[in-house]
C-alpha cells in the first residue's frame, strides 16, 4: 500500500470537537470522521485496525467452540414486550432507537441481542443433546446514548462482538463463562491492551454474577476499586467496603437545636461540632416505572457517605409491584415538583427519617406512601443527629425507636453506599481500595433463565421434562476498543499502535522520492517486507522528509524504514515508533532484523507466539 493511494488526510491541530487524547488523534491522524452526533465514518486505516480487533476476536471466539452468525438489527417490539424491556428501552431514558413500519408495526434498532438470539433458540434447541452451544457475532449496535461523547468511546452507532451461550444446567454455564473469562484475557493481551476484571452490575441486561473488562486509563469513564493484593476488584458501581466506623454520639435524651441557616451537613458539624459520622441525612427521591404510578422514596444515609444510584436502583427495582414494569428513571423530589403534585413543600435541610407520609397525601399522580430504605451505616446507629422535618430544627440524640415506634415505619436496611478509595476492604480488613479508571471493553454475565423463562425456550433434560434453558451472554466494544488501545498507547507526537492492531507493522519512508536512487531502494524494500508477509506502507508522497515523519508519528505505524542520503551506501534507518530508538543497518539486514521482532509483538502482551 502507498500512502500517495491511502486518502490520508491528517490534522496539524487539534479539532474542537476532541476532549481527550484519543478521540484527537484518530480525528487528526485521519482515522475517523464524525458524521453527526455518536455517530463517525471509520476511515480506511481505522477499519484495517477493526479488521485486525475483529480478527483477533473471532480466533479466540472460536477456539472455545462458539459459532459466527450474523442476526438482524431490525427487531420486532413484539419480542421485546413479551422480555418485558420494550418500555424501559423506549421510553424515559430508554436507549433503542424505535420506529414504525408502513404497516404501523414497531420496531427497534438492535441495542443487544438477548430476545432475538432467545426467540431463536426457542425455536431451535429442544433437547439437552444440543447443549451446551454458543454462538456470536459481530456488528453494528445501536443506542441512543444520553451522552455520547469521546468519539468511539460512546457512540450511538458502534460494533459489538455479543455471544449467547444455552446450557442444561448452571454447572454447564459456570464451565462457559470461565472459558469466556479466559478468551476475554487472552483478546485485550493479544491486543496488546492492559485490561483488567471487575466485578460488575449487571444493569438492564439483567442475571447474576457479571463481570466487566476494563482498559485502565486516566481518561476511562468508570471508576473502578481494587484491593493493595489484587484479590478484590469491582466497578464503583458495585463496589462493597467496610466504612469507616461512626464517631460515637453522647447525648441523651434527645433534644431539639435550632439550626438556622445550617442546611448542609458540612454546617452542621462545623458550628455545632460534630462528626459527619453521627448525622443520618435524608433523601427524597421519585422513581418512575414504565406501567404504575411513580413511587417516592425516603432513603437515609449516614452522613459522611454517599449514595451509590445504581444500588439504589436495583433495590427499587427489585420491590417494585407486579406489573409495574421498567424502572425508567430515579430523581430527586424538589418543592417544584411538590407543586406539581399539588403537595406542600418540604423543609429541604432539615428532614429527618420521621417524615410523614402525610407529606404525600392527595399527590395527584404518586404513590402516597413513601418507599423506605436505609444504608445499613445508618441504621446501625445508636444516638445520632437528623432533621427535626420542621425548617432550621434538628434533633440531637435521636434513635430509630424513638422516631418510628413501630417497626414497619423503620427503613429496609441494605447497602446503598458508594464504596469510596481509602475504604478497608471485606475480604481483608488491614488492606484498602485503591481508585483507577478504566474504560470497559468487555462484559460477561451469567444470565440465567431470565431470558428463557420470558419467551419459552425451553428444552427436554435428561429425565425427559421441560425446563428453561440457562444463558449466558458476553460483549466486546470492538470500536471502543481500538480507541482505548489509543489512549493506552500514545505519546505527544501521536499514537503508538501495538503492532497486532496497527493498520500497517511497518513505513517505509524515503526522505526525497525524486531522488530515484532512495526512491528504487524504498521500492525494493516495500516488496522484500510485503512478501515476507509483513503489513507495509510506502510513503511516496513527494513532501518534505519532516512531514512525512511527522505524519508517521502520528498515525503511529510501530516500525519506520528511513530511507536517506546513505542508501547510495545500501545503508538505512530503523526508527520503532515506541520510544522513537533508532538504529542504522545495511538493507540487506532488515528482514534479518525486523521479522524476529514483529513475531513477538504480533502476540501483544500474551508473550508467547499467537
Ligand atoms: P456502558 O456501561 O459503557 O454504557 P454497557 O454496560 O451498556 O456499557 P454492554 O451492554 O455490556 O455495555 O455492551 C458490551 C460492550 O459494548 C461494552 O462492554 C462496551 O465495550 C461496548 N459499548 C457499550 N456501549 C457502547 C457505546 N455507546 N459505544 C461504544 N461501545 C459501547
Ligand atoms: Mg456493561
Amino acid at each position: 500500500m502507498r500512502v500517495s493511494r491511502l486518502m490520508l488526510v491528517t490534522l496539524r491541530d487539534d479539532p474542537a470537537e476532541a476532549e481527550i487524547s484519543s478521540h484527537k488523534l484518530l480525528l487528526r491522524g485521519g482515522y475517523i470522521r464524525r458524521i453527526s452526533s455518536g455517530i463517525y465514518a471509520y476511515l480506511p486505516l481505522l477499519w484495517r485496525v477493526l479488521q485486525k480487533i475483529e480478527g483477533i476476536v473471532r480466533q479466540e471466539m472460536n477456539a472455545t467452540g462458539a459459532l459466527e452468525t450474523l442476526l438482524p438489527q431490525l427487531q420486532p417490539a413484539e419480542l421485546w414486550q413479551r422480555s418485558g424491556r420494550w418500555d424501559g428501552y423506549t421510553a424515559g431514558e430508554g436507549i433503542m432507537f424505535h420506529l414504525q413500519d408502513r404497516q404501523e408495526r414497531q420496531l427497534g434498532l438492535g441495542p443487544t441481542h438477548e430476545e432475538v438470539i432467545t426467540a431463536l433458540a426457542a425455536d431451535l434447541l429442544r433437547s439437552y443433546r444440543q447443549l451446551p452451544v454458543s454462538l456470536y457475532q459481530i456488528q453494528t449496535k445501536f443506542r441512543d446514548e444520553i451522552r455520547p461523547r469521546f468519539g468511539l468511546m460512546r457512540g450511538r452507532e458502534f460494533i459489538m462482538k455479543d455471544a449467547y451461550s444455552f446450557h442444561a444446567s448452571e454447572e454447564s454455564l459456570k464451565q462457559s463463562y470461565a472459558a469466556m473469562d479466559l478468551a476475554y484475557r487472552r483478546i485485550f493481551a493479544r491486543c496488546g491492551l492492559r485490561a483488567v476484571a471487575v466485578e460488575a452490575d449487571s444493569g438492564a441486561i439483567g442475571g447474576s454474577a457479571s463481570q466487566e473488562f476494563m482498559v485502565t486509563a486516566e481518561a476511562g469513564e468508570d471508576l473502578i476499586l481494587t484491593s493493595e493484593d489484587g484479590r478484590y476488584g469491582a466497578n464503583q458501581e458495585r463496589a462493597v467496603s467496610l466504612p469507616p466506623p461512626a464517631v460515637e454520639l453522647q447525648q441523651s435524651p434527645c433534644q431539639e437545636l435550632a439550626t438556622p441557616g445550617l442546611a448542609s451537613i458540612e454546617d452542621l458539624c462545623r458550628v455545632h461540632g460534630f462528626d459527619p459520622t453521627q448525622i443520618v441525612k435524608v433523601l427524597v427521591l421519585v422513581a418512575r416505572f414504565a406501567a404504575a404510578p411513580a413511587q417516592p422514596l425516603l432513603v437515609c444515609l449516614r452522613g459522611d457517605q454517599q449514595l451509590n444510584e445504581v444500588k439504589l436502583a436495583n433495590a427499587v427495582s427489585a420491590r417494585a409491584a407486579e406489573g409495574a414494569g421498567a424502572l425508567l428513571e430515579i430523581t430527586p423530589i424538589s418543592n417544584e415538583l411538590l407543586a406539581a403534585e399539588g403537595l406542600a413543600p418540604l423543609p429541604f435541610g432539615s428532614l429527618g427519617p420521621q417524615l410523614d407520609d402525610g407529606v404525600l397525601a392527595g399527590a395527584r399522580s404518586w404513590q402516597q406512601r413513601f418507599l423506605r430504605l436505609a444504608d445499613t451505616t445508618a441504621t446501625d446507629l445508636t444516638g445520632f443527629v437528623c432533621g427535626a422535618c420542621r425548617s432550621d430544627q434538628h434533633l440531637v440524640g435521636a434513635s430509630w425507636e424513638a422516631l418510628l415506634p413501630q417497626p414497619d415505619q423503620r427503613p429496609q436496611s441494605l447497602d446503598l453506599r458508594a464504596a469510596q478509595p481509602g475504604d478497608r476492604c471485606l475480604h481483608a480488613p488491614e488492606q484498602t481500595l485503591l481508585a483507577a479508571r478504566g474504560i470497559e471493553v468487555g462484559h460477561i454475565f451469567q444470565l440465567g433463565r431470565k431470558y428463557s423463562q420470558a419467551l419459552e425456550a425451553t428444552f427436554t433434560n435428561e429425565a425427559g421434562s421441560e425446563e428453561a434453558l440457562w444463558m449466558g451472554c458476553y460483549g466486546i466494544g470492538v470500536s471502543r476498543l481500538a480507541q482505548a488501545a489509543v489512549e493506552q498507547h500514545h505519546d505527544e507526537q501521536g499514537i503508538c499502535w501495538p503492532t497486532s492492531i496497527a493498520p500497517f507493522e511497518v513505513i517505509v519512508v524515503p526522505a526525497n522520492i525524486e531522488d530515484p536512487l532512495q526512491q528504487q531502494l524504498a521500492e525494493s524494500l516495500l516488496t522484500e517486507l510485503l512478501d515476507a508477509g509483513v503489513d507495509a506502507l510506502l510513503d511516496d508522497r513527494s513532501e518534505r522528509a519532516g512531514v512525512k515523519f511527522k505524519d508517521a508519528d502520528l498515525i503511529g505505524i510501530p516500525w519506520r524504514v528511513v530511507v536517506g542520503r546513505d542508501a547510495a551506501n545500501g545503508q538505512i534507518e530503523l526508527v520503532q515508533r515506541q520510544g522513537r530508538s533508532t538504529e542504522a543497518l545495511a538493507a540487506s539486514a532488515l528482514l534479518e532484523v525486523l521479522l524476529p521482532r514483529l513475531t513477538t509483538e504480533r502476540c501483544g502482551l500474551l508473550g508467547e507466539p499467537a
